[in-house]
């Protein structure tokens, strides 16, 4: 089997690439500096430079195919769809045909000409298939929007009209209502707020909404939010109806459907990572903070709304602090905690204001020297606080309940649970011999958990991630998946991409700095609980000193899987004292053995048993040469039969897909 077939058996979808063909072909040759020419031809083609399709035929030399997602030179017949576009002007050559490099050089391409999103750290985890990131996306809800008719909907001239309300007759309550909460005409300006008047049959103004339009990075509005201004009800005149508190306006928050949902204040971030980003509870704190002197790295959440969207996350991944002037409530503790969870509380502090909230803090006057000095206190969001006892009272209850809990999750298999005490959060280290199968081992061991619903992540730096989509479909598939149909094929593929487990798209040395950042971005936003790295030597390649790479790779991982209550499996290789000395495998034999002994929650060696010799099928031994837990049974020994073709492991030769045939 050749790479390509490979490649084509296996599509490895990748999001920047998918979000190039989110665009017309003819989008991105026009971002190319390409010229559109009639009937939707453009001209020249990169492959063979020709500019006009024949000497009597002025269309350009390229068609466009009518959906925009392919292309064609009727010149030189060479034909690709917009990445081969790209591929064809940066290489000269289609996508397919690319190394590594030439294939980032296309990505850093298109990324330039804003076709997709530069190499950032959420592109490199990577689900099984594309099937389930797929179905995570918050899409607007197009259709709904379009039967929608009410005064929210949107227009591109929504907001000017009203910004023309604010500042006419119509809008003085709005105004009066912003001026009481302190706002300056300047700062209204300056965020293009406006006033939504809603009138009745007869004319009469029965709704007043703030405007506050959310812009994208180029400060252009794309989504508007209206809050809706306190006082008598207009409706019933402040007698009380069912539109109202007993004759006092709800205070409400509405938005225009079917519009992007754009990170509020994304204009204010620049490139630098280093600088603090504040983050407010609603739109009117970070105007708040604005006015009182605020100008860069100013975002805030949707009052009144929902969680955080995917998207705003992925924006702030690469700033490196965040100060969170939450609301001092309980809601404001709880908006608080749940976006330091997805940030990295490692990463975020919040700033306890003297006021409410930041518009509070405006209104009564506060300087924005105070302000500077409360969000320069903000306090680490790392310290557990203090809780009283019956806080954990939920938490006794599970562990009564379940008395499994206290013990890891199931491996799948009886034996290596009673042998390890289940996956429980730590390092555990897996070695053994050449032959031993440490790869398969563990990738069954992601596959397991995967398929039980326990998300994790899967790293090998010795193979990219399609050799390790072959190994999972492998043992999805119960062998040789070259012997099925394609369909069948695809099928298993959509079942593992289904599946919470990720891979990270990386080949070759990584800082191992990165690797743990990369690590505790899949706990946070992926909700990881397990982490497989294939394989140790990686991570301490090229250090000066190995043994003292060795030692600190170890402790950092077994402290981060202790910290993020993780189950990190680390693969190592032995050196050849046990060939020598004719033996099997120890954890002894280990470089850095002595930091892997004391460090690592669990130590396995795998050793495979050859039919004949004690069993009568493929088998491995696993060894617990080391387990903390009290759980576990340190020095015992497991069997667990082994499907060679399937790579999968079983208690018994029969739950093995092999055995199970015959
Ligand atoms: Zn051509
Ligand atoms: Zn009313």
């Amino acid at each position: 089997m050749n790479h390509t077939q490979q490649t084509k058996a296996l599509p490895m979808i990748r999001r920047w690439i998918e979000q190039i063909k989110e665009h017309d072909v003819r989008e991105v040759a026009q971002a190319l500096g390409m010229t559109m020419k009639r009937s939707r031809s453009i001209s020249p083609c990169p492959g063979c430079n020709a500019e006009k399709r024949g000497s009597s035929d002025s269309r350009g030399p390229i068609g466009a195919r009518p959906d925009g997602q392919g292309w064609k030179c009727f010149v030189c017949d060479r034909a690709g769809d917009g990445v081969d576009l790209i591929s064809y002007d940066v290489h000269s050559t289609p996508l397919r045909t690319l190394n590594r490099d030439q294939f980032d050089d296309v990505r850093k391409r298109a990324a330039d000409l804003g076709l997709c999103t530069r190499d950032d750290i959420a592109s490199k985890i990577l689900p099984v298939s594309n099937t389930r990131r797929k179905r995570e996306q918050t899409k607007p809800k197009v259709e709904d929007a379009k039967n929608y008719n009410g005064p929210f909907k949107w227009s591109d001239s929504l907001t000017d009209e009203c910004i023309n309300n604010l500042w006419s007759d119509d809008g003085q309550a709005v105004r009066e209502y912003l001026l009481s909460r302190g706002f300056e005409d300047r700062t209204l300006k300056a965020w293009k707020v406006g006033a939504l008047i809603v009138r009745d049959r007869n004319g009469k103004t029965v709704e007043q909404y703030v405007s506050i339009p959310v812009l994208d990075k180029h400060e252009k509005p794309v989504n508007m939010r209206f809050r809706s201004v306190p006082g008598k009800c207009l409706h019933c005149d402040g007698a009380g109806c069912r539109r109202c508190d007993q004759g006092e306006v709800k205070k409400t928050y509405r938005r225009a459907p079917g519009r992007p949902t754009t990170l509020f204040g994304i204009a204010t971030l620049t490139e630098d990572h280093d600088k603090d980003v504040i983050i407010t509870e609603g739109e009117l704190d970070a105007m708040a903070l604005w006015q009182l002197g605020f100008r860069e790295h100013l975002v805030s959440g949707t009052a009144g709304a929902g969680t955080w969207a995917d998207e705003w996350l992925d924006t702030l991944e690469p700033y490196r602090h965040f100060i969170l002037a939450y609301d001092d409530d309980a809601a404001g503790d709880k908006g608080a905690k749940s976006v330091a969870d997805k940030l990295g509380r490692d990463r975020c502090s919040r700033a306890r204001l003297p006021h409410n909230d930041a518009a509070d803090c405006l209104r009564n006057g506060v300087s924005e020297q105070t302000m500077r000095d409360v969000l320069d206190a903000a306090q680490p969001l790392l310290e557990a606080g203090l809780v009283r006892v019956d806080a954990f009272a939920d938490e006794l209850e599970d562990l009564v309940q379940n008395p499994g809990s206290l013990r890891g999750l199931t491996f799948g298999s009886m034996g290596l649970d009673a042998a390890l005490g289940g996956l429980r959060p730590g390092l555990i280290v897996v070695t053994g011999d050449t032959a031993a199968g440490k790869t398969s081992f563990t990738n069954w061991v992601g596959l397991e958990q995967g398929r039980r619903g326990i998300p994790g992540m899967m790293t090998s730096f010795e193979q990219r991630p399609i050799g390790q989509v072959q190994k999972l479909l492998r043992a999805e598939m119960g062998g040789d998946f070259t012997a099925f149909t394609e369909n069948q094929r695809r099928t298993a593929l959509a079942r593992l991409g289904s599946l919470p487990i990720y891979l990270l798209d990386h080949y070759g040395h990584l800082e191992f700095e990165e690797l743990l950042r990369l690590i505790s971005y899949a706990v946070r936003r992926r909700d990881a609980r397990w982490v497989i790295i294939d394989h140790l030597g990686f991570l301490v390649d090229g250090a000066e000193d190995e043994r003292r790479g060795i030692e600190n790779a170890v402790r950092k991982l077994a402290m981060l899987a202790v910290q993020l209550e993780i189950s990190v499996i680390l693969i190592c290789h032995p050196n050849n004292l046990s060939i020598s000395q004719q033996r099997r495998v120890r954890i002894s034999d280990l470089k850095g053995a002595s930091a892997i002994r004391q460090d690592a929650h669990v130590g396995i060696v795998l050793e495979r048993l050859l039919p004949g010799r004690g069993v009568e099928h493929p088998a491995t031994a696993v060894h617990v040469d080391k387990c903390r837990s009290e759980f576990g049974l340190q020095g015992a020994r497991v069997v667990l039969f082994y499907d060679p073709e399937a790579c999968v492991y079983a208690d018994t030769w029969e739950q093995t897909p092999m055995g199970s045939r015959h």
